[in-house]
């Protein structure tokens, strides 16, 4: 705009229009992260409500209802007296069985577990289609959003599909248990439920966080065509199965089904992450916005796929896939890397006009080059940086996954980095010409096309669209005479970048997982690109005010930063989480408070107290043993576990053990782990466990067995013939014991249990080691 004439008026004007056209375009980008409103319970029969799933969730999410508890055993009893209700034939398949997947890189999960499963009969069935959540929650949460409201929207959708004309094909919903385990429970069901082998189509339902817009992963492009028809406002991307494949977060149950053998899809919602896996996932805060959304995709996805010819799927083909302006915008994987050859190719040849023109110097260019490679690590290194501090400075409220504070930090963040995005772009701007600057930009884009079309090619759409409008909008400007209908179509080319990179940032802040660090630096570093594409719009925008609008914009960043300072605290909206568990060796008498927590606070301090002591302990089945703060407790007489040894016999090759495992004290879980051993070979109750661990595993093999039955379970172990195994056994139950004379306070509204993997907090553990005999 800087070579445009006009008077001062018209670059005021042009400057207020390029930002509000631009505002605009962001907040209609971001309104795909608001959840539809609610349907009411008043609304049509055939139609989804969550106000008439919520009088189910009430009856499921009272209390935490891990796998092998009473309260688990009552929400299953609900749901087959719900299923009968609507005419359904539940049944319930319990079976002991152990989850092929090494998920976490951690011990095997196992256990006794009880799927529930419900056919709906279609009228001339072409395949079936497998509806399924998990009715199972981690020890520390009700489980409202995890995963109550998957099956509390199954509940409604039977409802509704019992109100309307029947499907085609037959539908099975299944309500998995032992999904928090490890995916134990839909394991189960793949592996030995008779009617997996029919399954043409999976949808699951398994939502982290506790708020905002539901959004969808597709595994199979199928899945994914036929659904884009019948959606209403999705939210769905290929960025999230891309970063899936580079770094497994975790699990669901969609992992143990084949998707070279069906379509797979599901939909979950993950905003608000601070209460997963939290106390706080509770009725109070369920989000009904949420939950419709989630209907409003199953209802549209069980009646476009209960009547498609489920004979016809097409196998198995990887989309690239993103939602813009409303609409899903799909084409195959394929097309990624000529895509970004060719842009290659317009780039090389507008600079080379460019330079003919003589809209650009070499040292311009580089000029242009730089200003985004030091504003991209300005901004990211100095995210980081003060994150380092904030968490030094104990100024982050750490909930299990997330933080309270994480998303106004996260804002102030992005504000600081627009700031100094502006204020550096300016200051180069006096050396270098706008076209410059911008062409220095797209530089950086095409490099980040070109890496993510090889590498990660779902991502790839975020660039490549961005470039090639940006290219567009490059060779419009060579036109000699700037006019404002070139203005118009520039501001135009801005579209995908704004609307695109508006929705991800605004995605990302809205779901800092974990230690919300590597999202932070994320969402700046997605700030700079963003503004590197603005980059032709800069001078209008920054033709007035100049530099002085930067360090106002900087303020408003240090406002932000100052509020989430000011909320770091913990209270009864946001508890701090801590843990202690009561811990007696079997091996040498000892009994211990053992805590995870880094230090003792006022809730622990009455099992904590005197010679507190850093340690660590072999319990959970990690190599190198886990990091606890131990302080001696009472002892108390509890019956250790026992190892049974059924048989032992040997081979040229192996020795095998055949042992019954069992824990006098009904334990809810039982960990073991082999020391000093190769294992060759394992099976619990006769089926086959994986005796190879991934890395740092693969020197400590291990499993944990939740719900083992008052008999016991039969483990069958090889090693090398002369291996001398020291198998360790630990059995929990839930609470902490009782103790002569010791009036346990409980925890007020500050504290909350910290969910551990799959459960630590007030429990009771008690550990024996078991020495094979010399073999005979
Ligand atoms: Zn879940």
């Amino acid at each position: 705009m800087s070579n445009q004439p006009g008077s001062q008026s018209n670059t005021v004007a042009a400057a207020a229009l390029t930002f509000l056209f631009l505002a605009i375009v962001a907040g209609m980008a971001l309104s795909s992260l608001v959840p539809p409103a609610v349907t009411p319970a008043t609304a049509p029969q055939e139609e989804f409500s969550a106000a008439r799933a919520f009088e189910h969730l009430k009856a499921i999410a009272r209390d935490p209802h891990p796998t092998g508890s009473a309260a688990n055993a009552r929400v299953r009893d609900y749901l087959i007296q719900q299923l009968e209700q609507q005419g359904l034939d539940p049944q319930v398949q319990r079976t002991s069985i152990a989850s092929l997947v090494d998920i976490f890189s951690g011990p095997y999960a196992a256990g006794t577990i009880e799927n529930i499963a419900a056919r709906l009969k279609g009228t001339a069935s072409t395949g079936v289609v497998l509806l399924m959540a998990h009715y199972d929650s981690v020890g520390a949460a009700p489980g409202a959003t995890d995963d109550g409201s998957g099956v509390v929207t199954l509940l409604e959708i039977i409802r509704a599909l019992k109100s309307s004309p029947p499907l085609r094909n037959d539908v099975i919903f299944l309500f998995t248990d032992g999904e928090e385990l490890g995916e134990v429970g839909s394991q189960g069901f793949v592996s030995e439920h008779p009617w997996a082998k029919e399954i043409s189509a999976v949808w699951n339902l398994d939502s982290g966080g506790s708020c905002g817009a539901a959004d969808i992963d597709f595994v199979n492009a199928w899945a994914f065509r036929s659904l884009q028809k019948a959606i209403r406002h999705p939210l769905a991307s290929s960025i999230g199965g891309e970063l899936k494949k580079l770094a497994p977060l975790g699990g669901d149950d969609t992992l143990v089904f084949d998707p070279a053998k069906m379509a797979i899809a599901q939909a979950s919602y993950s905003g608000c992450p601070y209460r997963y896996h939290t106390v706080r996932d509770n009725l109070d805060n369920i989000a009904l916005r949420s939950v419709q959304h989630l209907g409003l995709y199953t209802l549209a996805v069980v009646r476009e796929w209960g009547n498609s010819n489920l004979r016809e799927i097409p196998p198995l083909s990887e989309n690239i896939y993103f939602v813009f302006a409303g609409r899903i915008i799909s084409y195959p994987v394929s097309i990624a890397r000529p895509a970004s050859l060719v842009l290659i190719v317009v780039y090389a040849l507008l600079v080379l006009f460019a330079f003919k023109r003589s809209r650009l110097t070499v040292r311009s260019l580089g000029l242009g080059i730089l200003l985004w490679l030091i504003l991209g690590f300005l901004c990211a290194g100095l995210t980081a940086s003060i994150w380092w501090i904030l968490k030094a400075r104990h100024l982050v409220n750490f909930s299990y996954s997330s933080a309270y504070n994480a998303e106004t930090y996260a804002v102030a963040f992005v504000v600081v980095s627009v700031a100094l995005g502006s204020g550096l772009y300016l200051l180069f701007r006096r050396a270098a010409n706008g076209d410059s600057l911008a062409i220095g930009g797209l530089f950086w884009c095409l490099i980040l096309t070109a890496f993510s079309s090889w590498f990660a090619p779902g991502t790839s759409f975020l660039f490549s669209w961005p470039l090639g409008f940006g290219l567009l909008s490059l060779a419009i400007s060579f036109r000699n005479h700037p006019s404002n209908l070139i203005w118009i179509l520039r501001l135009l080319c801005a579209v995908p970048a704004v609307s695109l990179f508006t929705l991800l940032i605004g995605y990302t802040i809205l779901h800092l997982a974990g230690d919300p660090g590597p999202s932070l630096v994320v969402a700046v570093v997605l700030s700079v690109i963003c503004l590197a594409f603005l980059a032709p719009q800069f001078d209008a925008i920054t033709a007035v005010g100049g530099l002085r609008a930067s360090p106002i914009i900087a303020l408003v960043g240090v406002g932000f930063l100052a509020f989430a300072i000011f909320r770091s605290g913990y209270d009864s909206q946001h508890p701090r989480p801590d843990t202690i568990a009561y811990w007696l060796n079997g091996d040498t008498g000892n009994a211990s408070w053992i805590s995870l927590d880094e230090s003792p606070d006022s809730w622990t301090s009455q099992f904590l107290a005197g010679g507190i002591v850093s340690d660590t302990v072999g319990i959970f089945v990690s190599p190198g043993g886990d990091k606890v703060l131990k302080s001696d407790a009472p002892l108390l007489p509890l019956t250790p576990p026992q190892v049974v040894l059924l048989s032992d016999s040997s081979t040229a090759s192996a020795r095998t053990l055949h042992l019954r495992l069992t824990s006098a004290r009904h334990s809810a879980t039982l960990w073991l782990s082999v020391e000093g051993a190769t294992v060759l070979e394992a099976a619990i109750d006769g089926k086959k466990v994986p005796s190879k661990m991934v890395e740092p595993h693969d020197k400590l093999w291990g499993f944990y067995y939740a719900a083992p039955p008052l008999q016991g379970i039969e483990l069958t172990i090889s090693f090398n013939p002369f291996d001398k195994p020291r198998i360790i056994l630990t059995d929990q139950t839930s609470g902490l014991p009782e103790i002569p004379g010791f009036r346990t306070v409980p925890r007020t509204q500050e504290f909350m249990p910290l969910n551990y993997f799959p459960a630590f907090d007030s429990t009771t553990l008690v550990s024996k080691t078991f020495t094979a005999p010399q073999p005979n």
